[in-house]
């Protein structure tokens, strides 16, 4: 058997149709012709305001926390339990980071814990919507309209997830999505900003062109396009705009596959659950996932090393995720010093299993097998 990464992108004959008609029109800078496609294609598909494509989600990120004028002092509660740049994007506004604990049996945070750190500072709350299960975001929304925060949900991991039947990035006053090769749908390196909320989606669009009104200069709104505002360079070049429109042509093709494998892991793993060696993800009510990662929580960090050992000699390229924000380096000092139990459990036992789109039948059996295997000799 040949090694089996993590993630295995799929790009073929149609990314190569679209990249190559995009170098030959030309148009290899933001905002053409394939980020206009995309741009409608976001705000068409998905019930949302207005879609911004970015050079990455971390941009997105960085860009929300300008529009919201983050200022020092400013706090912004977050999960520990995610990628460094949920919290560095508004760190580098001087915010203060505000780490919350995920739930018990799920990694995302709950509505209590955001409620519980909330102070008359609180400017924004940023959920994860971690492996595209999405967040309660109905009553966070309503929490938002209460105690006055913005919510920008980053939903790197979320594109076709669902909450309540609505798409999970149509949900919280912004949201942002990744496109970096490990995502379902990629190119490479992209992201996006969507606004859901009206009131920031014409200044959105400036800042992301240098805080110029260069975009409405080209609609023929404006006559000369100046500096009218703080900003800085977030376009994606349409070259990565024409990878990411082929796979949007291919989104069924490959969710499809995504599914398949995700069920047959929840199925097949389903026995060790049972007999209380390992957890499997929850299935959150009122939630549709994309499949995005599948993953199991080992008994402790001693024991999932184990398991990692032995699906590397295996030919397996299962990996651990997110190390707790709060014990970092960096945000160590920083960090109040509460204590986030469940985080620092998913950072010690949370694995993730093979999973994309081209993985075959016989990988996806020997990963089930070879899990079996490990704890059939504990
Ligand atoms: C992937 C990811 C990001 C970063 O995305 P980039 O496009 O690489 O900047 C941010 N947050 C979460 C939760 C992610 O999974």
């Amino acid at each position: 058997m040949e090694w089996i990464p993590l993630v295995r992108p799929s790009y073929g004959a149609t990314e190569e149709k679209e990249l190559l008609n995009c170098f030959h029109q030309g148009r290899l800078e933001g905002d053409g012709p394939y980020t206009k496609k995309i741009h409608q294609f976001f705000q068409q598909t998905y019930q949302i305001e207005k879609a911004l494509f970015t050079t990455s989600c971390t941009d997105a990120l960085e860009l929300a926390a300008l529009l919201l004028d983050i200022k020092p002092g400013d706090e912004v509660i977050i999960p520990s339990y995610t990628f460094v740049s949920t919290a560095h994007a508004f760190a580098l506004r001087g915010a203060k980071i505000v780490f919350i604990d995920s739930q018990p049996d799920h990694p995302n945070v709950s509505i209590e814990a955001i409620r519980k750190a909330l102070t008359p500072r609180t400017r924004a709350v940023v959920p994860v919507h971690y492996a595209g299960f999405s967040c309660e975001m109905d009553q966070l929304m309503k929490l938002s309209a209460e105690k006055n925060f913005i919510v920008i949900a980053d939903a790197a991991q979320a594109i076709e997830s669902k909450y309540l039947g609505k798409p999970a990035i149509a949900w919280g006053h912004m949201s942002t999505l990744s496109f970096h090769q490990t995502k379902n749908i990629s190119c490479g390196e992209g992201g996006m900003l969507i606004i859901n909320d009206k009131k920031f989606a014409k200044r959105a669009e400036i800042l992301r062109e240098k805080g110029t009104n260069r975009s409405a200069f080209f609609r023929g709104e404006v006559d000369k396009y100046n500096c009218i505002d703080i900003g800085s360079s977030y376009l994606g070049s349409d070259l990565l705009a024409s990878i990411l429109w082929a796979q949007l042509e291919r989104r069924e093709e490959l969710q499809l596959a995504r599914h398949k494998i995700w069920k047959a892991y929840h199925e097949k793993l389903a026995p060790l659950a049972n007999a209380g060696k390992i957890v499997l993800p929850k299935i959150l009510p009122n939630t549709e996932h994309n499949a995005h990662c599948y993953y199991v929580i080992c008994k402790d960090l001693e024991e999932r090393t184990q398991l990692i050992t032995f699906l590397k000699d295996r030919q397996i390229g299962a990996v651990f995720h997110y190390l707790s924000l709060h014990k970092s380096p960096y945000y160590l000092p920083l960090h109040d010093g509460r204590d986030l139990p469940m985080s620092d459990h998913y950072t010690d036992a949370l694995l993730r299993l093979p999973l994309f789109p081209t993985m075959t039948e016989a990988e996806l059996d020997h990963v089930i097998r070879s899990i079996h295997d490990f704890f059939r000799k504990l």
